[in-house]
C-alpha cells in the first residue's frame, strides 16, 4: 500500500473543489514511508481518499496532486496524462512548430514543463517526484510527440525550492543548442542552452499574431523585446521602423540577427537599455511612436510586493501612453501571478486618467492557448494584456 498522508480536519476542501495543492499546514500526520519517488495518497482526516501525488517534506507546497482518484502513478498514468495533453495542441492546429506541450497544472502534470521546439522538446522538473521520473517522462513524451531528442533545462528557481539535484542535459538523443522554429511568418533561432526560460517566449505566441495585425505602416516600439519576436512579426506584417530595448546584450544581439532574417535591416534597431529610463527620455525629448509594446518581465514573484509591482506597471504605461501619436495604440502586459486582470486594468486605467488623453479598450489578452488555465486553478492563470487605442 503507497503511504498515505492525512490532512488535518477541515483542511480538505480546496482539494475537493479540484485544485492540486497541499500545504504543509494542511498536513495531520503522514503513515508509512515516502519516497520521492512513490505517489502518497492524500486522505482527509477521516481517512478517505482524495487522491496521489509526490511528496516533499521540503517546499511549502509539499504535495501536488496528479490525480484526484486513488490511482496509480505509473508509466501508464503518464502516458495517459501525456496523450491528452497532445491530444488538446493538435486540436489547437495552428502555424508553426514551437509551443508548450504540457503546462504542469494547467495539464494536471503539476511538475512538468514541456515545449516544444521543431523536432525538439525541452523538458523542466519543477518538483521532486518530477524530477526522479524525467527520464521516463523524457522518453514517452519523445513516443506521444514524435521528436527524437528531448533536452532537460534546470530551473535554478525550483531547484532551490525543492532541492532538486538535476543539472541541464540531453535525455533523449543528442542535438544542437540551437535550434530554428517557425511561428506564423517568422523564423526564430532559440538557445535552448542558455536563453530565458526554456529559450523562447512561447506564452505570448497567439499575442505577437494579434499585435502585428495592427502593425502595418507603423512605427513600433518593442520596449522589452528580448530576442525581437514582436518586432519580427510587426516587420513581416509591414511596420515602417522597429525599434527593440532590452537590458540584456546577448537578447539584443539575436533580435539584430533575428529582424535582419525578416528584411528589417534598413526598419530595425536594437538599443541596449533600460526601458524605464528609455521612456523617461522619449517622454522628455518628444520621441513619438505609433504602436507601444510593453512585455516587462514579473515584476514581483511574491504577494506582499503587489504594491511596488503596480507602481511599475503604472510608471511605463504611463509614459508609453504619451509616447504615442494620436491613433496610436499601446500593447501592454502582465506575467506577474499576483496582478490579476482586474489589478491590471485598474492600473492603466490609472495611468490613462493621469495622461489625459481619450484611450479606448481595443482588445484584451491572455497567454496562448497553448498554456491552459483550470477554472479550479487560479493560479494557472498569469499572464494578462490591454490593446489600448489612443483616440485622435
Ligand atoms: N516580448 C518578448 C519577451 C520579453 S521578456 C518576446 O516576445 O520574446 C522580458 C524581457 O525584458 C527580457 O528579455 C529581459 O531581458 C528584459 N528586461 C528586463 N528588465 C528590463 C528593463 N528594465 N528594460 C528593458 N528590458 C528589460
Amino acid at each position: 500500500m503507497s503511504p498515505r498522508l492525512i490532512l488535518r480536519a477541515g483542511r480538505e476542501a480546496r482539494i475537493r473543489g479540484g485544485h492540486p495543492w497541499v500545504y504543509r499546514a494542511d498536513v495531520g500526520r503522514l503513515e508509512g514511508t515516502w519516497r520521492p519517488d512513490e505517489a502518497v495518497t492524500v486522505c482527509n482526516a477521516t481517512g478517505r481518499a482524495l487522491g496521489r501525488g509526490f511528496y516533499n517534506p521540503r517546499p511549502q507546497i509539499v504535495c501536488r496532486l496528479l490525480s484526484h482518484h486513488d490511482e496509480a502513478i505509473d508509466p501508464g498514468f503518464f502516458r495517459r496524462r501525456l496523450e491528452a495533453a497532445w491530444r488538446t495542441r493538435q486540436a489547437l492546429g495552428d502555424d508553426g512548430d514551437a509551443f508548450r506541450v504540457v503546462f504542469s497544472e494547467g495539464d494536471r502534470l503539476p511538475g512538468l514543463i514541456l515545449d516544444r521546439y521543431a523536432d525538439v522538446l525541452v523538458l523542466q522538473a519543477l518538483t521532486l517526484g518530477i524530477e526522479q521520473h524525467a527520464a521516463r517522462l523524457a522518453e514517452l513524451a519523445a513516443e506521444v510527440v514524435g521528436c527524437e531528442t528531448v533536452y532537460r533545462r534546470a530551473d535554478p528557481t525550483a531547484a532551490a525550492i525543492e532541492g532538486l539535484a538535476g543539472d541541464s542535459g540531453w535525455l533523449v538523443g543528442q542535438g544542437e543548442g540551437e535550434v530554428e522554429i517557425r511561428e506564423g511568418p517568422c523564423r526564430f533561432r532559440v538557445a535552448i542552452e542558455t536563453g530565458q526560460k526554456t529559450g523562447f517566449y512561447l506564452d505570448q505566441r497567439d499575442n505577437r499574431a494579434a499585435v502585428a495585425r495592427h502593425a502595418g505602416g507603423r512605427e513600433v516600439l518593442d520596449a522589452f523585446c528580448y530576442t525581437g519576436a514582436f518586432g519580427c512579426w510587426a516587420l513581416a506584417s509591414g511596420a515602417s521602423r522597429v525599434l527593440g530595448l532590452d537590458t540584456s546584450s546577448d537578447a539584443c544581439a539575436r533580435a539584430r540577427a533575428h529582424a535582419e532574417a525578416h528584411g528589417g535591416t534598413d526598419r530595425f534597431e536594437a538599443l541596449d537599455a533600460n526601458a524605464f529610463d528609455a521612456l523617461r527620455e522619449f517622454d522628455r525629448a518628444g520621441r513619438r511612436f505609433d504602436l507601444v509594446i510593453l512585455d516587462p518581465p514579473p515584476f514581483t514573484r511574491r504577494k506582499t510586493a503587489v504594491e511596488a509591482a503596480l507602481r511599475g506597471y503604472k510608471e511605463i504605461n504611463l509614459r508609453a501612453l504619451t509616447c504615442l501619436r494620436p491613433g496610436g495604440l499601446l500593447a501592454t502586459f502582465s506575467c506577474s501571478h499576483h496582478v490579476t486582470s482586474a489589478l491590471f486594468e485598474a492600473v492603466c486605467h490609472a495611468a490613462v486618467a493621469d495622461v489625459g488623453r481619450p484611450v479606448r479598450l481595443a482588445e484584451t489578452f491572455s497567454q496562448a492557448r497553448h498554456h491552459p488555465i483550470l477554472l479550479a486553478v487560479p493560479e494557472t492563470r498569469y499572464l494578462t494584456g490591454l490593446l489600448l487605442e489612443v483616440l485622435e
